[in-house]
């Protein structure tokens, strides 16, 4: 990555990973207004540990400041100590209402602390699992990662083999940063600031193990219940008959689960969320799986602030297997993005359409990531809207203005055929708006309107839970990961994660029809 100054010039802020809007805009008015000196400044005199502060949301760098000098807040614990007792209230220029806003800024800060993205964790996981593969019989990532949850705390591993050769090879692998425990059949490592556990179990145990530290607690405790019904007991050892004690299952999981009579229970499902009555009943859902998706629906170039330009997409599309990728950059609201206007979006369109007759890569389909205004009208006209094989429609600015009735106008427009990132979170930065779902389900089933799962790892949006009410409303779901550059693109993975979560079917799930039968559903609406 070139110098940041650089990229400032040439608009490119949010090529650098891990950049946001937030951070870009932030960049850029240090640039325009000059006041990276004064972050300088900032930074000669505020200790490291102080430093980290800064990334708590709603917590500006003159109230950090402020709190330093005034109050001796000098790290994470300090902060935390003035918010609760009140204290940080006696700082100039602090009402109730900008307290608030720190403590609730705090709170998602220390979420973050506490667990990891699951894009993050699945990269750390993998990596593991590559190292130790080559040395063991069987490898699995287990706990909430396996369950492919939206956020996850420490990484859990399973593994079988000789035990003591694979445990040595485990702290010694060379990201390993600190050895927090090293037994004979198990250990723990810090790695990249986070705890990873690896256990080591007897082939014979595989099964019984891997589920039992898969989880959920939940799903574990309402299995053990159908166990004892059934007079067997089961644990991470085995399952036992609870009169001869005699070990009956424990090799396979779906050995596990066909000795309680159910059917195989994928990981994704196993939250109790009615999974296990539905393995009872032979209801469990088809789920839809990766080697369905035909392409990714929402990806930006470096015509708005994306990097990569359009042959190279198509290409990295063909790469990856797919169909189609949909081309969705900014419109002309999103000025910091480089948002398109109707002209330039026209060229766009022709640019595309010629690089498809090329046959270069994957089709390209001409979209747009349009701006819904706080009135609720799009950003950009019909006449040029219609043109276009597939428009999401998003919400980026003005959070106080009503999104409920900003997304059901959007969803009213014949134009448009999904709603982006549909409620705003982004995962341990910022909280939904406030929106009422439930209304925005019924227009969008009424109007033939997919919704996103937006698939990059700081947003996962909708969730797992309100893409399922999605699916029970009668409502189609559209994946995209939003990439901005071509190491992105991956992320979509993540997004069938959330889906499978969501008890999703490939019917439900746009991605997985072929280019024809997608595109006669998007001319449908219209
Ligand atoms: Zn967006
Ligand atoms: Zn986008």
């Amino acid at each position: 990555p070139g110098n940041i100054e650089e990229l400032y010039h040439q608009n490119r802020l949010r090529s650098i990973p891990g950049i946001g809007e937030k951070i870009a805009s932030k960049i850029q008015q240090y640039f325009e207004e000059g006041t990276i000196k004064k972050y300088e400044e900032l930074r000669r005199e505020i200790p490291e540990e102080l430093m980290i502060l800064l990334e708590v949301p709603n917590l500006g760098p003159k109230t950090l400041r402020l709190a330093y000098e005034a109050l001796g807040v000098r790290n994470l614990e300090d902060l935390k100590r003035v918010v609760r007792d009140g204290t940080l209230a006696t700082l100039p220029g602090m009402g109730p209402k900008k307290v608030e806003k720190i403590r609730k800024g705090l709170e998602i800060f220390l979420r973050g602390q506490e667990r990891m993205l699951l894009g993050e964790a699945i990269q750390i996981g993998e990596k593991v699992l590559g190292h130790l593969a080559p040395l063991t019989s069987r490898i699995s990532l287990a706990g909430s990662l396996r369950r492919m949850k939206e956020t996850v705390g420490d990484l859990d591993i399973l593994a079988t083999g000789e035990k003591g050769k694979i445990i040595q090879a485990f702290v010694g692998m060379p990201w390993v940063t600190e050895v927090l425990a090293k037994g004979d059949t198990k250990a723990s490592i810090l790695m990249e600031d986070r705890q990873v556990d690896l256990r080591v179990v007897d082939e014979g145990e595989w099964g019984s193990a891997l589920q039992y530290f898969t989880g959920s607690k939940e799903h574990n405790v309402h299995l053990r219940e159908i166990a004892k019904e059934s007079g067997l007991k089961i644990n991470e050892y085995g399952v036992f008959s609870t009169k001869t004690g005699e070990r009956l299952a424990g090799a396979t999981e779906e050995e596990v689960y066909a000795i309680l009579d159910l059917a195989y229970i994928p990981p994704e499902l196993r939250e109790d969320r009615g999974e296990i009555e539905a393995a009872q009943g032979g209801r469990l859902p088809d789920l839809v799986n990766h080697d369905q998706i035909k392409g990714d629906l929402h990806v930006h170039s470096n015509w708005s602030d994306g990097t990569a330009d359009l042959e190279e997409l198509a290409r990295e599309g063909a790469r990856l297997g797919y169909q189609y990728l949909a081309i969705t950059d900014h419109s002309k609201a999103m000025k910091i993005a480089h948002g398109l206007d109707e002209k330039r979006l026209e060229e766009q369109i022709k640019a595309i359409r010629e690089i498809n007759t090329r046959k270069v890569g994957c089709h390209l389909l001409a979209g747009i990531e349009v701006d819904i205004h706080p009135d609720g009208s799009l950003d950009l006209d019909e006449a040029i809207l219609k043109e276009l094989d597939w428009v999401v429609a998003s919400v980026h600015s003005h959070f106080t203005q009503d999104a409920t009735e900003r997304i059901i106008a959007a969803c009213h427009s014949p134009w448009v055929h999904c709603i982006g990132h549909p409620t705003g979170r982004i995962i341990f930065s910022r909280d939904p708006y406030p929106l009422d779902l439930d209304q925005v389900l019924e227009t969008a089933a009424a109007t033939g309107t997919a919704l996103e799962i937006n698939a990059h790892q700081d947003r996962l949006d909708l969730s797992d839970l309100h893409a399922r009410k999605a699916k029970e409303m009668g409502v189609k779901l559209a994946l995209g990961t939003d990439s901005h550059h071509l190491g992105q693109l991956w992320m979509i993975r993540l997004g069938v994660g959330v889906a499978r979560r969501a008890w999703l079917e490939p019917s439900d799930v746009l991605n997985t029809y072929p280019l024809e039968e997608l595109l006669a559903l998007t001319r449908k609406k219209r």
